[in-house]
């Protein structure tokens, strides 16, 4: 039992040690400030997004080509700060606008053609604050808006903020789904609470599943988890099928509390490996069927009996707080309604949840699923970047991990080549 409980601090050492990637853009050219961009080019200060041209600043889109400051938008061309559009053009400061041409300030707007100021339109043109005119009258009041600078941009973004409370609006954003609560959901059933997540089926708790494919079967996932199924507390990975607590990795198997691995199964509490189908692993050392068993039962078990619940504990969890922690776990048995140990507040553990738990043994949760989405969220860095040296080829990167990071960082080509 001594060298299970030992597990926790030979995890801790092989992940500080492994090298981290230090830019996750991929098949890119010319976007080498931002990250996790895929398919793009001349892009700068763009991330999660994937098939665009001279994108700035932009973030969890996908085909964008010129523009500038948009957030979840997709198929948009020079658009600028707009958010949730889809197949806009020419369009500024716009808000879930569908198939529009050449609209400014606007919101929940469908099929149209030069509006100003509106909100909640299908197939107009020439409307400014919703009231119709000709294109002649349109053309001559457009001149009265001044929005080449901050004042003007201020005084017309407050007037349709007033202008928006007025009209009514949908209670979800989703397209196509069936039995799914959660907000900017799309093509997805049986979903509870998801968030920007498309493609989706009997899940619960995933945030920005939005990139291509969702999740089946799975709770607690994301950002960014795209195909996965039977999955539970995982994050920025893609192609994972029965896995939990896995994060930075890709096309894994029956795999728990691993890191940076790509192509594996049977991985227990492995760190930077990949291509191993041959066998059973913990913390990187290759092991027998029963042993493996065995062992990882019990390191389970001394992990939830040592308040380590989700990868981020793992890796992170000040022990200091471990008798506090006990002395409210006293008690807790089977109760769907908790108050979590992080920020205290209620959460209820729904049937559903209570069916993927049991169906994949899983311990029932203590954090409430916002502190379990920050908690992911906490892992990944802040969007600034740094210029620093690959610490392999030492060849220049630029990378969202400083130089005093406490970890190795390599360049893309480095930590493939490196994977052991
Ligand atoms: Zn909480
Ligand atoms: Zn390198």
């Amino acid at each position: 039992m001594k060298d299970n409980f030992d597990f926790i601090k030979k995890f801790r050492e092989l992940f500080i040690k492994s090298p981290q990637c230090g830019s996750w853009t991929r098949q890119s050219e010319n976007c080498d400030y931002g990250d996790i961009l895929t398919t793009s080019k001349d892009c700068y200060m763009s991330f999660n997004s994937g098939d665009c041209r001279n994108a700035y600043y932009c973030e969890d889109s996908r085909k964008l080509t010129d523009s500038t400051d948009c957030a979840f938008c997709e198929n948009c061309q020079l658009c600028y700060e707009c958010a949730d559009c889809d197949t806009c053009y020419n369009s500024n400061f716009c808000q879930d606008c569908t198939n529009c041409q050449d609209i400014n300030f606007s919101y929940d707007l469908r099929r149209c053609k030069d509006c100003f100021g509106c909100c909640t339109l299908r197939d107009k043109q020439y409307c400014i604050f919703n009231e119709q005119f000709s294109k002649n009258e349109y053309e001559k009041k457009m001149k009265m808006f001044d929005y080449s600078n901050v004042a003007g941009i201020k005084f017309i973004w407050q007037k349709l903020e007033d202008f928006k409370k007025k009209n009514p609006r949908m209670n979800i954003h989703e397209h196509d789904t069936t039995n799914c609560t959660g907000d900017y959901i799309y093509h997805s059933k049986n979903c509870h609470m998801c968030f920007d997540t498309r493609h989706s089926e009997d899940s619960g708790y995933i945030y920005q599943a939005n990139l291509d494919q969702g999740t089946k079967d799975s709770w607690d996932c994301g950002p960014i988890p795209t195909v996965m199924d039977l999955c539970y507390d995982v994050a920025y990975v893609d192609y994972l099928f029965k896995c939990k607590h896995v994060y930075w990795a890709s096309r894994l198997k029956d795999s728990e509390w691993c890191v940076n691995c790509i192509e594996g199964e049977n991985l227990f509490g492995c760190v930077y490996l990949r291509n191993r189908h041959d066998g059973f692993y913990i913390l990187n050392e290759k092991v027998g069927e029963a042993e493996y068993m065995q062992r990882t039962a019990e390191i389970k078990k001394m992990l939830y009996e040592n308040e380590i619940y989700t990868l981020y504990d793992l890796i992170s969890k000040d022990f200091k707080q471990e008798q506090e922690d006990k002395k409210k776990r006293l008690g807790l048995g089977e109760k769907k309604v908790r108050n979590c140990f992080i920020c205290n507040d209620e959460f209820e553990i729904i049937s559903a949840e209570i069916e993927f738990y049991k169906k994949y043994d899983i311990e029932w949760p203590v954090y409430c699923p916002e502190c379990r989405s920050k908690q992911r969220y906490a892992l990944r860095n802040e969007r600034k970047m740094y210029k620093r040296a690959c610490d392999k080829c030492k060849n220049t990167l630029i990378s969202t991990f400083p130089n005093d990071s406490k970890f190795v960082v390599y360049c893309l080509r480095c930590w493939h080549e490196n994977l052991v």
